[in-house]
This record gives structure tokens, sequence and C-alpha cells, in this order.
């Protein structure tokens, strides 16, 4: 199997703090947050089990989470899928027809090398790949 976990759901909302909050109330605990600035995001991370929910504030209206907050309000943006060997899985993806929209990986949250598959290869659902390096799962492991 390639894609061995449901790795996280990246869900745009609106205002952080008070998404935080909800998240919070409903009895997830935060592990942390973060910009990513590639991204244009603000991100929180909540741990559950062994997927977590990744919460998208856009810090700028251009950027990707501004853009579909404004086109379709805040929801679920992304299923992650983790995978050992980003490079490998893409390659194979990308041999296999399935559309991308990143043929490399770039850096996301926590340092993980990330790569969306375009929502056309899935009838409308974003799917982002994830490795995360030795370690914890959304842990930095250099000190
Ligand atoms: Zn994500």
């Amino acid at each position: 199997m390639v894609l061995n976990r449901l790795d996280h759901l990246g869900i745009a909302v609106k205002n952080l703090t008070e998404s935080i909050a909800a998240y919070t109330a409903l009895g997830l605990e935060l592990e942390g947050t973060e910009e990513v600035p590639e991204q244009k995001v603000s991100v929180a991370m909540f741990p559950c089990g062994e997927s977590r929910i990744e919460l998208l504030e856009s810090t700028d209206p251009d950027g990707p989470i501004g853009k579909f907050v404004a086109k379709r309000g805040p929801g679920i943006h992304h299923v992650a899928f983790g995978v050992d060997d980003i490079e490998s899985t893409l390659e194979r993806l990308a041999s296999s027809g399935v559309r991308l929209i990143d043929k490399k990986p770039r850096i996301g949250a926590g340092g993980a090398k990330i790569a969306f598959v375009h929502p056309a290869a899935t009838g409308g659902i974003l799917v982002e790949l994830c490795e995360h390096g030795a370690g914890v799962p959304g842990h930095e492991t250099e000190e």
C-alpha cells in the first residue's frame, strides 16, 4: 500500500482564533500553530488518534485558502494521505496518468514534504500527499 494512513483533514476557516476555540470545545487538544508563508496561511494542528485536523486561515486574499473561502466559503479544503516516499509516489501517479498539481514536493506545515493531486483526478476532492521526516508526525526532530 502506498497511501498508508489518513494523515489529516485540511479545513479552511475564516478566523483561526475562533475556530481553535470551537474545536477545543469539541474536545480536541491544540498541538500548536504555525505560519506557512509559502502557502499564505496560518495553521493550527489538532492531533486526533493517528490523524490530525489542520485548520487553515488565509494570510492573503490571493493565496489558495483565501481564494477557496471567497469562492466556496469555509469548510473542508483537502484530504491528506501519508506516504513513505513522496517522490516515488508522485512518479508512479504521473506515469499512470493521474493529474497532479505538484510534480515535485514542496515544504508544508511541520516541515513535511507535501504535494497536491489535482481535484479533477478524484471528482472534486483536493488530495494532499504528505511525507513526514523521521520522528513523530507533525513534530520537528531537529533542535
Ligand atoms: Zn494539509
